[in-house]
């Protein structure tokens, strides 16, 4: 309450304080009978003083009841509690209010968290598993990665839930090659989605994470060869060689595959050249093998054996994105050609993930196509698909590709570990 030009002063009377708490003036008419002055014998204790020495008496008594009271010293008593009302205030809504986690530049985190072209956003070293969750809520330049790859994975499990509830996955065996990739298809975006967010929380840690994103982009490799050994395959190539072999080769490549990505990093701080080419093609032989069906019957339309087809033009789509994606998981473009402005935003590894989905999706579309439009014509020609051709070669692969992460798990997992303090201010080499 502001008293202009005046205070209270409280006189010398301390002791008064011990009965009573809160002086109240109840205003002038006291001075007329009617029930005023200070409240229980206060006005033996205070009484009205000029603010400065040429204020006089000029400032009369209030008429009306004052129910705060500033004494000498008051301001300062006042204050002193106001800050300690609002530390206690404070407490719960500190308690609700979210801390977000500290950001660094590309010189204040170890080497094996570094990307290409990227300055800054990163975050903590040694982040906990907690801190990583918050942080996807927070603009770092991971957040795009991680919600580019988390909503797509939604959208194909409606898909996939629509699906369900349409067709008969459980006894139908048509329907298992599209089990299967629909699975891995939801799998796939959500591992790399949680890849994105954790593997910030150690050196160990983010190798791990990636392990098993590799894992699932290339149990993904097999879904395509499953879907596309039943659906897609050209009519002329049934029961070849290549037709009744498809699916045991896919498998292999997927082992192959997520070998040497695994392996490409632990050469990645010495050999990023090696690493780069090594981890690309590890991805790439799964693509061109599985894509091979696809590619002969582009070519065989190119060629005008092939009528107007919905399935076709969702593959080509397909393949375009899929040339894209690999063009920014390689090229590291825009950020390379200019450095620190795409670390939050345009990076090539956010239109990576984006221009996979887009390709998935498209993939998926042609996928479901093939496989209503040619059910018949696949069924009467023998091409059944068997439970080991399809959920077994999944299941079979799942496992023998946890045991390759694991292999290469291990020995991260035992290394002594380092101290867990804050990333060094300078450059450091690890
Ligand atoms: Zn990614």
């Amino acid at each position: 309450m502001a008293m202009q030009g005046s205070v209270l002063a409280l006189g010398k009377c301390l002791a008064c304080l011990e009965f009573m708490l809160f002086p109240v003036w109840r205003g002038i008419r006291a001075s007329s009978g009617v029930a005023g002055g200070w409240s229980q014998g206060w006005g033996r204790c205070l009484r009205w003083e000029p603010d400065g020495p040429d204020q006089g008496a000029r400032f009369p008594v209030f008429d009306y009841p004052i129910w705060l009271v500033l004494c000498r010293g008051g301001h300062a008593t006042i204050r002193e509690v106001c800050q300690r009302g609002r530390g206690v205030v404070r407490l719960p809504t500190e308690m609700l209010s979210i801390k977000l986690p500290q950001l660094f530049n590309i010189h204040q985190v170890p080497k094996v968290f570094r990307e290409d072209s990227i300055i800054s956003g990163y975050r903590h070293p040694r982040s906990s598993a907690l801190d990583c969750v918050l942080s996807s809520f927070q603009m770092n330049n991971e957040t795009v990665n991680i919600w580019t790859h988390f909503l797509p994975t939604w959208y194909f499990l409606w898909r996939f839930c629509v699906l369900c509830s349409t067709l008969n996955f459980l006894t139908d065996s048509y329907t298992w090659p599209l089990l299967v990739y629909m699975l891995l298809i939801c799998i796939y975006p959500f591992t790399s989605s949680c890849a994105h967010t954790f593997s910030t929380m150690s050196p160990e840690s983010r190798h791990i994470c990636y392990f098993f994103d590799y894992g699932a982009l290339s149990l993904y490799s097999l879904g395509c060869a499953i879907s596309y050994g039943h659906y897609v395959m050209p009519d002329c190539w049934l029961s070849s060689w290549l037709h009744q072999h498809f699916v045991p080769i896919a498998v292999g490549n997927t082992l192959l595959c997520t070998g040497l990505s695994c392996y490409s990093r632990f050469l990645e701080l010495q050999f990023p050249q090696r690493s780069k080419v090594l981890r690309t093609g590890a991805f790439i032989i799964p693509f061109i093998f599985d894509t091979i069906p696809l590619f002969y019957r582009i070519f065989l339309c190119c060629r005008g054996s092939c009528g107007p087809s919905d399935a076709l033009s969702s593959h080509c789509y397909h393949v375009l994105f899929a040339f894209l994606t690999c063009f920014l998981f390689t090229a590291h473009l825009p950020e390379r050609l200019a450095p620190g402005r795409f670390d939050y935003f345009g990076h090539s590894h956010q239109l990576f993930h984006v221009s996979a989905v887009v390709g998935t999706h498209f993939q998926m579309e042609g996928v479901i196509a093939d496989m209503v439009s040619r059910r018949a014509w696949l069924l009467s020609h023998g091409a059944a698909p068997s439970f080991l051709g399809t959920v077994g070669a999944f299941a079979i692969s799942l496992i023998l590709n946890l045991g390759i992460i694991a292999v290469f798990s291990a020995p991260l997992l035992w290394k002594p570990r380092r101290g867990a303090g804050p990333p060094a201010r300078e450059c450091k080499e690890q």
